[in-house]
């Protein structure tokens, strides 16, 4: 795991970020729903410096936040983004479902993509916004399984370590490349790790 923290989105967390009952951390002011565009310029050209010496055919993410870090990351790499969905449009076909734990929403929800957007071979980055317990990333690796693609890294922009899913992800042989990693919340005091 790598916990090469990008400092300029430590500092923002660090002004901006505030923690919530329950381990959760709100980044609503650049992230999660007003979005810092230069922050996130800032963020994707990280991603694009650490996944430098890895061949991607495509960016994918799941819907809402993670779409937009995936579509600037795709932007700087000339390379096309897949959003998964979290709900299964009625004119979708040749769909690739799995289901998803969401632990902000504590529930579970399915997951689809169509297979004409991810194909057999294909080499895939997966961008998301938070990594917790590792849920969401698990539920992409699967979709990507079943359609005969590979996972060649994800990166996420805060990975919360207390959670585990990157050490998870990990143990399964992925590489993991998070921008800021949280060691802790507790006493909703926002600890980094060293
Ligand atoms: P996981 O599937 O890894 O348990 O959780 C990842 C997903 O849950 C992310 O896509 C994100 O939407 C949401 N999430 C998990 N923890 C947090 C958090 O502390 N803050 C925010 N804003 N979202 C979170």
């Amino acid at each position: 795991m790598s916990t090469n923290q990008f400092l300029p989105l430590v500092e923002k967390i660090k002004t901006e970020g505030k923690c919530l009952e329950g381990g959760i951390l709100k980044v609503d002011s650049f992230i999660n729903h007003q979005i810092d565009p230069i922050m996130l310029q800032l963020m994707c050209e990280e991603f694009a410096r650490r996944f430098s010496n890895v061949h991607v055919d495509k960016i994918m993410t799941i819907e809402a936040s993670g779409i937009a870090p995936a579509v600037v990351l795709g932007y700087l790499l000339k390379k096309p983004v897949v959003f998964a969905k979290k709900k299964k449009p009625s004119t979708m076909a040749n769909m690739l479902t799995t289901e998803v734990y969401s632990f902000t929403k504590q529930k579970s929800y399915t997951v689809c993509c169509s297979k004409e957007f991810i194909k057999e071979g294909e080499d895939i980055l997966f961008i998301d916004d938070f990594l917790a317990n590792g849920n969401a990333a698990k539920g992409m690796i699967e979709l990507v399984e079943k359609a005969g693609a590979k996972i060649v890294g994800m990166g996420f922009l805060v990975e919360k370590a207390f959670q585990n899913g990157g050490q998870m992800l990990e143990k399964l042989g992925h590489r993991v490349e998070s921008l800021a990693v949280i060691e802790s919340l507790d006493n909703c005091t926002i600890t980094f790790k060293e």
